[in-house]
Parts: structure tokens; sequence; C-alpha cells
């Protein structure tokens, strides 16, 4: 089981920052700048490479989620979604997630 099924299922805490009947969003726990929310799912889907087309409205929502919470942060000058796919693409937890980062000028490339 992964570490965001356990915040899904109330076993471990996370400090949630906004929850419907598809998602929720809860502050990062090591976060990269001063606002980092992870978006996540209710269903557990591992990664990008696992959505099916059923999948479609879900990811439709969760982008609409995203931009709510960085309304809700303040974040009007700007933020960052990313979705880490796979080992290369620096993903640590197999449940596919949304970070929204923001509060700070972030640089671009990436690492
Ligand atoms: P990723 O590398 O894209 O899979 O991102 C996983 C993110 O989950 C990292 O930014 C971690 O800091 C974050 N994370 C891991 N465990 C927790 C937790 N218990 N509560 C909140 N965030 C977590």
């Amino acid at each position: 089981m992964t570490v965001f099924k356990k915040i899904l299922d109330g076993e471990i805490p996370a400090e949630i920052v906004f929850e419907d009947d598809q998602c929720i969003a809860f502050r990062d726990i090591a976060p990269k700048a001063p606002v980092h929310i992870l978006v996540i799912p209710r269903k557990e889907i591992p990664s990008i490479d696992d959505l099916q087309t059923e999948d479609e409205a879900l990811m439709g929502h969760l982008f609409l989620v995203a931009k709510q919470v960085a309304a809700q942060e303040g974040l009007s000058s700007g933020y960052r979604t990313v979705i880490n796919n796979g080992p290369d693409g620096g993903q640590e937890v197999p449940h596919l997630h949304i970070h929204v980062l923001g509060g700070r000028s972030l640089t671009w490339p990436p690492g």
C-alpha cells in the first residue's frame, strides 16, 4: 500500500486543503517551494502510464482542483503543476499526483 493510500484511508495524517468525492489535496511533507500541494485521485492509479480512457474526466477534474487550490493559496502571480512519471521522471510514490508549486519564482529547466 502506498503512503498516499494511507493518507486517503486516514491511517497517517496530512494537512488536507481540499477534498471531494474524486480527490484530495494536501501539503507536501517536504515542500520544494513556499506552497507545495499534492492533488491526488481517490482512485489508485499508479502513474500516467496506467491511465485508461475512463480516467479522462477524472484527470480534467484534478487540474480544475489544482487551479482552485492555487487560487485558494493566493498564487495570483503564477505557479507550476508537475506530474512526475516513472524512475527517470523522478516519481517516488506510485499513486498518480499533481504537484502544485508556488510562492516563489521557479526556475526552468528542472534538474
Ligand atoms: P513524486 O516524487 O513525484 O512521487 O512526489 C512524491 C511527493 O510526496 C514528494 O514531494 C514527497 O515529499 C511527498 N510525500 C511523501 N510522503 C508524504 C507524506 N506522508 N505527506 C505528504 N507528502 C509526502
